[in-house]
């Protein structure tokens, strides 16, 4: 059964209707019973009824309790609540123990009921018909790929190895190329004939086998429990023969599956996404067992039907897919190539959707030390929002200046000053907190352009003068050229 044109016209009904059943929510009232109930202290809420709302929250896991391990009496109960907290979607973890992604194992339908656990795994994929400087080039471009952004790493996660040239012996070299430049873990691509003889030589790493289909899963599934490897189940816009399939493996003892559904672009890009988004929800809200498992979303596939488009294209059109998937469910994309420019707007996305959006993404606030500043270089003042930080310190990076980070709660300037998180009171604590004051001998702050209504409440709360600065922190070194190193402060002012 796939969600094609016909039942897409009903698609908002279902998902109206399937709103009202909202899967039952686990309490501290369900959990407390089931602990030691002891208060013993040495969880880091130190009483149980606590220990059970941090749990309920996923702040804290069952490990946090070492009794509930230790003491064999508490057997039965840590059975029923690892039954309890376990999550809707099984979490199916790829990789050797040095080296591992987890994917799956979400709790939620919407991220605010919550929070995303796992964010999607991103390979890249390499083909064994490629030639062997492309592929080294290739893995070299995925081992690298590193983008600062707000005080995180964004990198890939894995790769995805396919067999083209059908030749079991080209596969397997393949395989130990990718195995010696890197210990990311792997998906192997294969027909069942060929894959055998790849995955003995990786077997130790644990990768995702791709994929059993409704043609070859006696085969693929035997290959999967013999290496006890998690498996990929493809079923092209079938969801009926997805679960058939699901059943059949689960029968055999195979437990961590991971589900690809197809991807298909222009206009049966609808249907995608509706199976995408139908599975999940059966998965979560109507609690279907045979759906509860990662989604893998191949957008990469547009490639094999290239019908003449440019490279180009073909990335552009790959890229706003795997966008669509991310958006709708899926735990695992396979895209084709690390490219700064179709694949950074992939991660940034990522971040956006699995950050946690109970905490405001933020910084320590403190005082900061950019170059080699002295006792007359200027005196910042920012928000501790990440991404307000970062930006100014992008743009300052070439000065010699301190830099007071306030603790605006991760409110960006002009947030926090409307919603009163920074305050004329906020920057005087800095100020003492930081001791700038023993690292200068003049008393002049620079405030951003944004919080320009508070310079007279901050005169009368720290008794220094204020300078209003630019409103937006590209403009600081011109700013600081013309008022600070101007006529009124020349301590040996250059522009590095
Ligand atoms: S460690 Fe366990 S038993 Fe001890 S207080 Fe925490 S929850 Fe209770």
């Amino acid at each position: 059964m796939a969600y094609g044109r016909k039942e897409s016209r009903n698609f908002l009904s279902m998902v109206r209707s399937r709103r009202l059943k909202m899967p039952k929510k686990i309490g501290p009232l369900m959990i407390y019973p089931l602990l030691p109930k002891t208060n013993c202290g040495r969880c880091p809420p130190k009483v149980c009824m606590g220990f059970a709302v941090q749990l309920t929250d996923r702040s804290l896991s069952l490990e946090d309790c070492p009794p509930l391990f230790e003491e064999k009496k508490y057997e039965e109960n840590l059975k029923k609540l690892r039954e309890l907290l376990a999550p809707s979607v099984r979490e199916v973890i790829i990789g050797s123990k040095e080296k591992q992604v987890k994917i799956g194992g979400k709790l939620v339908l919407r991220r605010h009921e919550l929070r995303y656990s796992n964010p999607t795994t991103i390979a890249v994929l390499i083909d064994d018909g490629m030639k062997d400087e492309d592929i080294s080039k290739w893995i070299d471009e995925v081992n690298s790929f590193r983008y600062r952004y707000v005080g995180m790493d964004l990198t890939l996660d894995m790769l995805a190895i396919r067999s083209t040239s059908k030749d079991q012996e080209r596969f397997e070299k393949v395989i130990k190329k990718v195995a010696d430049k890197t210990n990311l873990p792997m998906v192997l691509w294969a027909e069942s004939s060929i894959l055998e003889r790849g995955l003995k030589v990786v077997e130790d790493r644990r990768p995702l086998i791709y994929a059993a289909t409704k043609d070859n899963w006696g085969e693929i599934g035997a290959i999967a429990l013999k290496y006890k490897c998690p498996l990929a189940i493809y079923s092209p816009n079938d969801i009926k023969m997805l679960k058939s399939l699901v059943n059949t493996l689960k029968s055999w003892g195979i437990e961590d599956f991971v589900l690809d559904i197809g991807a298909a672009f222009g206009k049966d890009i609808a249907a995608t996404i509706n199976n995408l988004t139908m599975m999940r929800i059966s998965a979560i809200e109507e609690k279907d067992e045979l759906l509860a498992y990662p989604l893998l979303g191949i957008p990469v596939r547009i490639w094999d039907e290239e019908n003449g488009k440019s490279p180009e294209l073909l990335s552009w059109e790959e890229s706003c897919l795997a966008s669509m998937m991310l958006i709708r469910y899926v735990d695992m994309l396979i895209i084709r190539r690390a490219t700064f420019w179709s694949t950074l707007p992939l991660l940034i996305l990522r971040n956006n959707i699995y950050n946690d959006p109970r905490k405001p993404v933020s910084v320590e606030p403190g005082l900061r030390v950019v170059g080699n500043p002295n006792e007359d270089s200027p005196v910042l003042v920012t928000s501790n929002f990440a991404l307000t930080f970062y930006t100014v310190m992008g743009d300052i990076e070439k000065l010699d200046c301190y830099i007071l980070v306030a603790d605006s709660e991760g409110l960006s300037v002009e947030s926090a000053i409307a919603g009163r998180k920074l305050t004329a009171e906020k920057i005087a604590e800095i100020i003492r907190f930081s001791k700038i004051e023993e690292k200068i001998k003049h008393r002049t702050i620079i405030i951003p352009g944004l919080a320009a209504r508070l310079k007279g409440d901050i005169e009368d709360a720290t008794k220094w003068d204020v300078l209003v600065g630019p409103r937006d922190s590209s403009m600081i070194q011109a700013f600081l050229k013309e008022k600070w190193y101007g006529k009124d402060h020349t301590p040996g002012w250059s522009y590095k």
